[in-house]
């Protein structure tokens, strides 16, 4: 990780609910950000899943 990351605001109660699984699939981690980008600030999608994502043809907000 970043360590001069910004310090987005934390939805800490969403990540309490909605742990990443231990080594997930990419199939887990897409599902995943989706969520996540809706509920929480904290981080971006990662460069790699956006990418990948756009191979799928899976859509994400900017
Ligand atoms: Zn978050």
């Amino acid at each position: 990780m970043h360590l001069r990351q910004k310090m987005n605001k934390i939805n800490e109660s969403w990540h309490k609910k909605n742990l990443m699984p231990d080594n997930p699939t990419m199939e887990q981690r897409i599902k995943w950000h989706l969520e996540h980008i809706k509920y929480c600030a904290c981080r971006d999608i990662p460069i790699k899943l956006k990418q990948e994502m756009k191979r799928r043809k899976i859509k994400f907000p900017a």
